[in-house]
């Protein structure tokens, strides 16, 4: 058996980046940028007033002049002509500083009579108001650099550059096989000592939330063909396989006999944790295969802490892990050393509190909960207070 740290630290050394694709910047968030973007432009691309207002000249200010209303420029409305001492326009935020002009004045610091204006500004500065062309990112400077997450500001970002696609890194497409006899889709009458199957959707959902576009799900019994047909048509469409279910040592397991007939190389099978102490990866011709054990809150765990790191080594991501915070404890947690413990818990980001209903078959408590709270292997009790590893979820 292998400690749990030392599991997530061989899949992150296995797992490598696999290739790289063009995506519309609008289903670009969550990539990662595979190469350096270049501005196309000057951002602003033009003088820009930041202000509503006049745009003046400043010296007719400071010289004590008299400034004529000459006319008007709003945003992408510009004014054309040039503008001479004694001239002012009236201006927008976002519209062009006409030529001539070098300051705008806000309209709170302006009073007009008759066209002319009067300007009461204590702080007047010369250029004042004023976004300078390429202020923001002058032409072909480094915009975004390769490697870069791209968030909704990053896809704004490359909109106001103009750009309509990046290069990306590629996310894995994901295979989910499901197995198990007791099994009976939701929706159907429900036989005796059958149960609804649930870790498809949440494998799915939560897969979706990791941005992956390609998802199968393919169900089957247990029985070693069938399950060997399911893992023979994965390893066709998928780059990880995720199997649920039957990877314990039970007369009707048969991932782990599949996995090894096939000649999956494996790297780790059962981990020093709980929930999830059956936990198999395997890797064959570049593809990730995990084991999950069938129990819905080991499957759940197990994804967060060991497919969701794969998933973003894949992707080219820096940091790989759930969003760790280390946090003071609200109740007394106990258990015996030798296993990490994976904690169902809620956070209000000032403490973290387990909650009950831990066993690795209840999604109960799984579905309140915004976190899981990491027991460290040699840990045995830990007062209230403590501070703990809170993994966000
Ligand atoms: P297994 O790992 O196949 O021995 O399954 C462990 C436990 O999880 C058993 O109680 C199964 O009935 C349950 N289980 C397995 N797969 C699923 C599933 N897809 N949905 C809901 N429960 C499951
Ligand atoms: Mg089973």
């Amino acid at each position: 058996m292998i400690s749990a740290t030392e599991a997530q630290k061989k899949i992150l050394e296995l797992v490598s980046i696999a290739g790289v694709e063009t995506k519309n910047i609008s289903d670009a968030l969550g990539r990662v940028l595979s190469k350096n973007i270049f501005s196309p432009l000057y951002l602003p691309p033009f003088d820009q007033s930041a202000m509503d207002g006049y745009a003046i000249v400043a010296d007719d200010y400071l010289n004590k002049k008299a400034i004529r209303i000459i006319g008007e420029a709003s945003a992408g409305k510009n004014y054309n002509g040039r503008i001479k001492s004694g001239h002012a326009i009236r201006i927008f935020t976002g519209s062009e500083i006409p030529k001539g002009a070098d300051t705008v004045v806000m309209q709170e610091k302006i009073s007009v009579h008759e066209n002319e204006i009067t300007i009461l500004d204590e702080n007047f500065k010369s250029g004042q108001n004023i976004r300078k062309r390429g202020s923001q990112i002058k032409k072909r400077d480094l915009a975004l650099e390769k490697e870069t997450l791209i968030t909704p500001a990053g896809i704004g970002f490359l909109a106001s550059m103009g750009m309509k696609s990046v290069s990306v890194y590629n996310k894995p497409r994901v295979t989910i096989i499901v197995t198990g006899n007791e099994l009976q889709k939701p929706g159907e009458n429900l036989s005796p000592g059958k149960i609804f199957e649930s870790n498809a959707i949440t494998l799915s959902t939560a897969l979706r939330k990791e941005g992956i576009e390609s998802i199968n799900v393919l169900h089957v019994k247990d029985d070693e063909t069938k399950t060997r047909n399911a893992f023979l048509k994965a390893m066709k469409i998928a780059d990880i396989i995720l199997l649920s279910g039957g990877i314990s040592v039970g007369d009707y397991d048969f991932v782990g006999r599949v996995l090894k007939a096939e000649k999956v190389k494996e790297i780790f099978y059962k981990v020093k944790q709980k929930p999830g102490k059956p936990l198999y990866f395997g890797t064959k011709d570049n593809k990730y295969i995990f084991g999950l054990p069938g129990n819905p809150a080991s499957v759940l765990t197990c994804f967060y802490e060991y497919v969701v790191p794969a998933i973003r080594k894949f992707s080219g991501y820096s940091n790989c892990f759930p969003y760790t915070i280390g946090l003071p404890l609200t109740t007394r947690v106990q258990k015996k050393k030798g296993l990490t413990h994976f904690l169902k818990a809620v956070t209000d980001f000032n403490t973290v509190t387990p909650l009950p209903g831990q066993e690795s078959y209840i999604m109960r408590s799984y579905a309140e909960a915004n976190c899981i709270v990491c027991i460290q292997e040699n840990d045995e009790v830990l007062e209230a207070g403590e501070i703990v590893e809170v993994h966000l979820i």
